[in-house]
């Protein structure tokens, strides 16, 4: 009988190997009934145990519910939960609007985020939240603000203000963050307001996209074997050198293609791609008692918008990460 149940695991296991991962689990509705664990990197991995954030809070609302992607690391839940309540009672910030965390299984995903897939990264939207609550169809189609003046590097003073300052500082100043993405024009707009607490310049890092949300990345949680941590961000508050190279034409101009270089061929991330650990997540039965919080799953079509503009024209200088 053990031997048989066995098998008929590992031949589950291998059948499944090789189904794009993004289908197998994007198409996941529920978490996985295992202990709480992120497992893998940012961009290559699962989550066990996820809890979903709740889709209203006393100072936080969740956005674009349809995408199913408000589940995330109970360690997330918690720091998206008190830094709302904290910002809305120091920082003159009514509340946040919570974008995409992850699946109910984390993983790749169908649409948008290289990352996102270990329930440790979040993005806030930079739009203040306001009193009334948005239904469900509102949470779908209110946009999110562009900081940036338009057709600029540079913020908008009139949008970007102390309270949206005091709000990123406060993230990045807590415990076991590790990165916050910003646009570079986000980070130029800190470096210039920061005075001389600086310190927590250096977990907020410039990259593509993130100016009408910043992305916020928690290190792996203690007792989370197999999750893999990213190494900490340079030394220093990164408002010299990398910031003016992020500032300069140079990051967006697209690179002309090498014709001596072989098109690249594009690999289809695979459920053996993954950690093992990741065919025990997509095998698990749900975590009894959690419910999907829009009836509209999957039926609302996917605009690629605000939160994950495509970057796929311009040259990568590092490894994908936001
Ligand atoms: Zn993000």
């Amino acid at each position: 009988m053990v031997a048989a149940g066995l098998m008929s695991g590992a031949a589950t296991g291998s059948a499944s190997a090789q189904t794009s991962a993004k289908q197998l689990f994007g198409a996941q509705k529920l978490p996985a009934n295992l202990q709480s664990r992120a497992i893998g990197s940012y961009a290559k991995g699962c989550q066990a145990g996820a809890v979903a954030l709740p889709v209203d809070g006393p100072a936080w609302q969740a956005m674009r519910l349809s995408r199913n992607r408000n589940w995330g690391q109970p360690v997330l839940i918690d720091f998206l939960e008190k830094l709302a309540v904290d910002a809305r009672a120091h920082d003159g910030w009514n509340g946040l609007l919570v974008g995409d965390i992850a699946q109910p299984r984390g993983g790749p995903m169908i649409t948008g985020h290289a990352s996102h897939q270990i329930g440790l990264d979040a993005d806030i939207w930079l739009r203040p939240m306001p009193e009334q609550r948005f239904d469900m169809k509102e949470r779908e189609t209110v946009s999110a603000i562009s900081m940036l003046k338009n057709g600029t590097r540079s913020v908008d003073p009139n949008k970007f203000t102390s309270a949206q300052f005091r709000l990123i500082k406060r993230a990045a100043s807590t415990p076991g963050v590790a990165r916050i993405f910003v646009h570079p024009g986000i980070k130029k707009a800190l470096c210039d307001m920061a005075g001389n607490d600086r310190a927590w310049l250096q977990q907020v890092r410039p990259w593509y996209g993130h100016y009408y949300h910043f992305h916020v990345r928690l290190a792996c949680p203690p007792g989370n074997p197999g999750c893999k941590d990213q190494a900490p961000p340079p030394a220093g508050d990164g408002c010299g050198k990398e910031l003016a190279w992020w500032l300069s034409d140079e990051p967006w101009t697209p690179k002309k293609p090498d014709p001596n270089k072989p098109p690249v061929k594009k690999h289809v991330m695979t459920l053996a791609d993954l950690p093992d650990a990741c065919q025990a997540v997509i095998a698990a039965g749900p975590t009894p008692g959690a419910s999907v919080a829009s009836a509209a799953v999957g039926s609302a079509p996917y605009v690629p918008i605000e939160d994950d503009a495509p970057v796929a024209a311009l040259p990568k200088p590092r490894p994908l990460v936001n």
